[in-house]
């Protein structure tokens, strides 16, 4: 082993049982979103990098640190692995057209995300969003209706009383870029206390400082002014619109003047649905107002609201809420054919007769001793085993055994098995 070539940092594999329970997590947001009139929408998963470095913002983590970037050596070309996929659906429903001047659209995705992040537990470099995103629709009930897309989502999975969401008004454009001013006063006089790279974000980014991951930057960001002070009337009373609207369908929610979302295309409403991993805050789901982004990407004005679940998080809180182990045992097939050497023809044909019936079939297509196949047909989960040998083979019949529980072993005509089969198997155990 120690010649292979192993996977990138960062990046696994999923095998069939995992695969197993994210198909049946992505089966329930597919069924969910499209109660509420979302098509899923497919984008490519490069981009040209100018795309993500001017919408996400050139001095955003994830734009400085975060992106896998490349120069395509056949055209010279950047591009780049796509880190979230709100930008390019926006992309997209612009340059096909169907997010036309006042035209509405609302489209949902499932995929990989690329970030050149520390991989930790809950952290990947290739990683999965569900996301959806609402294009043309002005706010803020189309807001609250995510908001809700979202908790019967987690109602359908079965998680909804692990996460708390929290919520907080970014304001329009104007109010972030007077707080910002202010901001920057504010950790300029106490530059001393930060770090280096504190220190640089006061003037790429101060109001990255306000969430910082270490503890100092914290504890001198509680007392920075808060944007909160810095704005008007009208986003008040949009971001008041967005709150009474939760609480009118009885959607719990905590103000948290520190959420500022890590992207610069942010405005109004945002929120995090957060749940407890290990004693520590990690977030599920982020999502929130975006009216700038269509007319900074180059089409014309068009407000949007989205959101995107990470989905080994969700993976993750499913399997602790079921107590559900990925690797622990599914069937791997519903009727096992064992069959002798002199047979395999007739074996193959048989389980193609019971494939076409409905029936997951497996069979050793090594052939190997009547007994070890015996073996592989119980370590299968099988509920019963299709036997094929010479006697049958001569008279036109197969054995079927039981594999659990009682029942007893009987012989029935080859052509007759797919459909009794069948029966005994939707009759259930
Ligand atoms: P965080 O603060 O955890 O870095 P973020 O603000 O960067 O999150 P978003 O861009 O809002 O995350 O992405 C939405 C969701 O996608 C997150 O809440 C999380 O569940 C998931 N996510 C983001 N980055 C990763 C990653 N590197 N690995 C796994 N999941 C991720
Ligand atoms: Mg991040």
């Amino acid at each position: 082993m120690a010649d292979l070539i192993r996977s990138v940092r960062g990046m696994n594999d999923f095998l069939p049982a995992q695969s197993a329970l994210w198909r049946r997590i992505e089966g329930a947001a597919h069924a969910c979103f499209a109660r509420y009139g979302y098509g899923e929408i497919r984008t490519p998963i490069l981009e040209r990098t100018e795309l993500f470095r001017r919408q996400l913002g050139e001095h955003t983590d994830l734009v400085e640190k975060e992106m896998y970037t490349f120069v395509d050596a056949l055209n010279g070309e950047s591009l780049t692995l796509r880190p979230e996929a709100t930008v390019p659906t926006m992309r997209a429903l612009l340059e096909r057209g169907v997010a036309a001047r006042g035209k509405k659209q609302r489209v949902y995705y499932v995929g990989p995300m690329f970030r050149h992040e520390r991989p930790q537990q809950g952290r990947y470099r290739q990683f999965h969003q569900i996301g959806a995103e609402a294009a043309g629709y002005a706010g803020p009930l189309a807001d609250v209706e995510q908001v809700l897309m979202c908790r019967r989502l987690w109602e359908e999975l079965g998680i909804a009383g692990k996460l708390r969401l929290k919520v907080n008004n970014l304001g329009d454009a104007e109010e972030r870029r007077s707080h910002r001013e202010a901001l920057v006063s504010y950790f300029r006089d106490r530059q001393d206390e930060l770090d280096e790279g504190a220190r640089r974000r006061i003037e790429t980014n101060p109001l990255r400082l306000l969430d910082s991951k270490d503890a100092q930057v914290r504890a001198i960001a509680e007392d920075a002014p808060k944007l909160e002070e810095h704005l008007g009337e009208e986003s008040r009373a949009i971001f008041a619109e967005f709150e009474s609207g939760l609480a009118r369908q009885s959607v719990a929610c905590e103000r948290s003047h520190t959420l500022v979302r890590g992207l610069d295309y942010y405005c109004y409403a945002v929120y995090e649905w957060v749940f407890d991993a290990r004693g520590k805050e990690l977030t599920l789901c982020g999502g929130g107002r975006y009216d700038g982004l269509a007319g900074q990407i180059g089409g014309h004005p068009l407000p949007g609201c989205g959101f995107a679940i990470g989905m080994e998080r969700l993976a993750e809180l499913v399997v602790r809420a079921t107590e559900e182990e990925p690797e622990q045992g599914v069937a791997e097939c519903e009727v096992f054919v064992v069959y002798g050497k002199a047979c395999s023809g007739e074996a193959l044909a048989l389980a193609e007769a019971l494939r076409s019936a409905g029936i997951c079939a497996a069979m050793d297509t090594d052939p190997s001793s009547f007994k070890s196949m015996m073996r592989k047909a119980d370590a299968s989960g099988a509920p019963c085993a299709a036997i094929l040998g010479e006697d049958e083979a001569a008279a036109k019949e197969v054995s079927v055994k039981p594999l659990r529980g009682q029942g007893e072993q009987f012989r029935i005509a080859q052509d007759k098995a797919a459909q009794k089969l069948k029966e005994m198997l939707d009759s259930g155990p």
